[in-house]
């Protein structure tokens, strides 16, 4: 089977891109997994630090593995927006196959200087793991908000981006590139093709992700693929789904109370959203 860095490759050359959802319990990872099982997608899932906490960190490992085993198909765990030192290197010892260090917090200099401890820390533990650095500012939380504004100082610039992978030797990298978290209500958020364009050429090999995708206009979205972007990010359009699936079910029989019942509806709803963004992604049928 390829290694993740196979499939970052292969998406880029071949104009797609690899879906990444994230979960933080055992019913919303089978209903991403189950969808990629029937699309033949390879797909990455996450835990933030805020969902690992949840479902254990360790916890998570065990059960992507067992889905692994159990499914046969390429899964792939990233530790999403990790923000110090202490929660990356507990990922990367946990056997997590991707971190995101975030260090888009601090300035310049010091998101080069963590990110790249975290790059030589991890290649050293796991030559296989995949490093995901942050540099510009992504606006607003991974839920419903009315307007999220993005300022022009927010966004990445092409020649820092190519001296933030030149210095720090990560293999993917999140910019703000228009994109903002979670689902805007009041206003439609757009990404930037021309943005996105400049950075990948000023990156060249090293992959684009599209943090926020969740409320992005599909056709945004393949211009952004085509554009040099190959792994995406969706987390609010699954929560969505997942919490209208329990509402509707709890509401349809207030008297169930046998939780893989009612969970099996907000499992089912979730996986019908995952299975659109697949298709949309182009990544059906490339394990
Ligand atoms: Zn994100």
């Amino acid at each position: 089977m390829k290694d993740l860095k196979e499939y970052i490759n292969k998406a880029g050359l071949e104009g797609w891109a690899l879906p990444h959802f994230n979960f933080s319990n055992a019913e919303t990872l089978r209903a991403i997994i189950e969808a990629a099982y029937d699309l033949k997608s390879p797909i990455l899932v996450a835990t933030s630090e805020g969902e690992r906490k949840f479902i254990g960190p360790r916890q998570a490992v065990a059960l992507v593995q067992a889905f692994r085993d159990e499914y046969g198909i390429p899964i792939f765990l990233n530790a999403d927006h990790t923000k110090s030192w202490e929660k990356t290197k507990e990922a990367v010892d946990l056997g997590y196959d991707a971190v995101l260090i975030d260090a888009s917090h601090l300035n310049f200099k010091e998101n080069i200087e963590l990110t790249k401890k975290v790059v030589e820390y991890a290649k050293k533990k796991n030559q296989a793991i995949i490093v995901e650095g942050e540099l510009g500012l992504l606006r607003g939380e991974s839920k419903i908000q009315e307007y999220v504004e993005v300022k022009e100082e927010d966004l990445t610039r092409p020649e820092q981006a190519e001296e933030f992978v030149q210095k720090t030797k990560v293999d993917l990298l999140a910019p703000s590139v228009g994109n903002v978290h979670g689902v805007v209500t009041k206003s439609q958020q757009h990404v930037r093709p021309d943005l996105i364009e400049k950075i990948k050429n000023a990156i060249g090999d090293v992959g684009i992700v599209l943090h926020g995708a969740s409320g992005v206009l599909l056709e945004e979205i393949a211009e952004a693929i085509e554009k040099g972007v190959s792994v995406i990010h969706i987390n609010t359009e699954i929560r969505i789904a997942f919490t209208e699936g329990l509402r509707k079910a709890l509401a349809e029989d207030s008297k169930e109370v046998v939780p893989y019942k009612y969970l099996g509806k907000a499992k089912e709803m979730t996986k019908k959203a995952v299975l659109e963004k697949i298709k949309s992604f182009g990544s059906a049928g490339k394990i």
